[in-house]
């Protein structure tokens, strides 16, 4: 298993109202603000789950590192870890089974923009 298999979110959503931004360091979930939407997608059953952010700590606990995440789906746990060393910044997050394979990733909902619409182009 790679990590270059991230390809689930291509295609627009069902609805295609939202485009998604993959949160991949700690500073994307810092910049989470209340009522963002965030999608939590499972690669073990390939669902979705979309949380709304009600608290800035709730934000921050998805990108602690040793926190766990359940899949309401599957009952797949997965364990969030920084990759890279603390010295360097940003550190990746990523969400890894007990296997240490990446199983789940996190990415912030935004509604689109008419301009999104006129020219075409995603993020
Ligand atoms: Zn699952």
């Amino acid at each position: 298993m790679t990590l270059a298999s991230v390809s689930l979110l291509a295609g627009p959503p069902a609805g295609g109202w939202y485009k998604e931004k993959t949160l991949s360091t700690a500073a994307d979930f810092a910049a989470l603000e209340l009522g963002d939407q965030v999608a939590q997608v499972c690669k073990k059953c390939d669902s979705i789950s979309v949380v709304e952010i009600q608290s800035k700590d709730q934000a921050m606990d998805f990108c602690k590192e040793g926190a766990t995440i359940d899949c309401p789906s599957c009952g797949n746990v997965a364990k969030v870890v920084r990759t890279g060393p603390p010295s360097q910044s940003p550190q990746k997050i990523e969400f890894v089974d007990e296997h240490g394979n990446a199983c789940m990733f996190m990415a912030k909902l935004e509604p689109k923009s008419p301009a999104d619409f006129q020219h075409g182009h995603k993020q």
